[in-house]
């Protein structure tokens, strides 16, 4: 058999690769002919392909590195913990340090009185475990016949079948048989694509009010939960009008329906606090966590949860849990990841300093005749491309296909920049300097321009 290393040449690993690896979101049959893009190593905000070629990462992995690459303090850690406790499980009333401290972490950094983790191997199994909670709440309070959860169509939620029903993914929907039972999903706060003839404002209503429709509609005895992004990532960086949050909350409090907060992408600094519920006001009684919560260094997600919900399910034993569940070396790396996150004051640092400034670029990408919106909150951006910006017109072509030019422009341009139709969207690492900013905007300004001159 082949011994594989980085050294090997860029076509042996993807022809390897191809064979014998399937890839998530991705066709196979692209794979064997054009082959994968190698990533050999990283540091800070740079990968380094096995080409040589270093790529300025817009996106932080997927969204996840927010400390950014190559921190040995996490090594470290890592090594520690598993020469000391490599794996112990916290079912059945057991428990180790690493899952207590951490814990004890989270509960301080949450806000209100969200004090209590249960812990995944990801932000999929976090939501799987949502359902489950929210559900066992309900019937603990005598009430098992409210069940559904509403979420909202191009949300992102996760991969596994709950995960992708609550997700308002058509796409994922459309594979497996799902949404599962007991799911529904109202419109999106998509100004730019979906706002019509409304001001934002107006249209900000109109959405949030969708809830308070599908409640009436379904039946107020039978909505357990509403679960959304703060800033909806995945579905291409969607903010929402600033009426939207508001009503969103008097609508919750109203109906008494638990609020969750999808925290996977907009916590742990993302936004400028520590979670997306602080800078958009939203007072969840669950948030799902993952990605930059251990800064993708090892795989742990979570759902933090308020103390009256965590009382409610403590009475009962709830039949749930993951093998990996507060795994002792994620949970050592991810404790680690939040002292980095504090001790570097890389919250202020994108409150302050990276998140306006990068802010000043990116919305100055307006000028470009491509760009028709630019949104940014925080270190997360999108950019919608347009033939007219007044009419907030979409390309005749196919739905992606500019979107996808001006994707491979970035790959060849050395950025990595994610599209989701025609929307090019970017969430770097927070650690990012307003130098590395100079340059992933020069270097997406160059792609934008010849994407459009490609398509003239
Ligand atoms: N929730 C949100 C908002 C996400 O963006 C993601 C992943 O992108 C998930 C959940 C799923 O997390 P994971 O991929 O760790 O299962």
């Amino acid at each position: 058999m082949t011994v594989i290393t980085n050294h090997m040449p860029t076509q042996e690993l993807q022809a390897l690769d191809a064979a014998h690896h399937m890839h998530p979101f991705s066709t196979q049959d692209a794979l064997a002919k054009r082959g994968a893009r190698v990533i050999t190593r990283a540091d800070g905000v740079w990968i380094t392909d096995s080409d040589g070629n270093r790529i300025i990462d817009g996106m932080a992995g997927l969204w996840c590195v927010n400390v950014g690459y190559g921190r040995d303090r996490l090594a470290d850690v890592a090594s520690r913990q598993m020469k000391e406790l490599p794996y112990y499980n916290t079912f059945f009333m057991t428990t180790h340090v690493p899952a207590i401290a951490l814990s004890q972490k989270l509960a301080e950094v949450a806000p209100g009185d969200l004090n209590h983790v249960f812990y995944a191997g990801s932000g999929s199994e976090a939501n799987d475990t949502n359902i489950r909670m929210v559900r066992t709440y309900w019937a603990q309070k005598g009430k098992p016949d409210k069940k559904v959860i509403i979420s909202r169509k191009n949300a992102y939620h996760g991969s596994t079948m709950a995960g992708a029903s609550l997700g308002g993914m058509s796409g994922m929907h459309a594979q497996g048989g799902l949404p599962i039972p007991d799911i529904h999903h109202i419109d999106q706060p998509n100004w730019w694509a979906e706002g019509g003839d409304m001001s934002p404002e107006e249209f900000g209503l109109e959405r949030a009010r969708q809830l308070e429709q599908a409640i009436h509609d379904l039946g107020e005895d039978r909505v357990a939960a509403f679960i959304a992004e703060p800033v909806q990532g995945a579905g291409g960086v969607i903010v929402a009008p600033d009426t939207y949050w508001p009503e969103i909350q008097r609508i919750c409090d109203k109906y008494e329906i638990l609020l969750i907060a999808d925290e996977v992408i907009c916590g742990f600094g993302r936004t400028g606090n520590w979670f997306g519920s602080q800078t958009l006001n939203i007072r969840p009684h669950i948030m799902t966590i993952a990605k930059g919560l251990s800064s993708g260094y090892q795989p742990i997600g979570g759902s933090i949860v308020c103390d009256e919900v965590a009382e409610v399910i403590g009475a009962c034993e709830f039949n749930h849990g993951y093998t990996y569940a507060a795994h002792p070396v994620a949970a050592a790396v991810a404790l680690e990841n939040l002292n980095i996150i504090e001790e570097e004051g890389i919250i202020e640092h994108v409150r302050t300093d990276i998140g306006p400034y990068m802010k000043e670029l990116w919305t100055g990408l307006m000028d470009h005749p491509l760009v028709g919106e630019a949104k940014i909150v925080g270190m997360m951006g999108s950019i919608a491309l347009t033939p007219h910006k007044e009419s907030r017109a979409r390309f005749a072509a196919e739905a992606g296909t500019i979107g996808y030019i001006t994707r491979e422009r970035c790959f060849a341009n050395n950025l990595v920049m994610r599209h989701v139709g025609d929307r090019m969207i970017i969430s770097p690492p927070l650690v990012m300097t307003r130098d590395e900013a100079d340059i992933l905007i020069e270097r997406a300004r160059k792609s934008l321009d010849e994407a459009y001159r490609q398509i003239k």
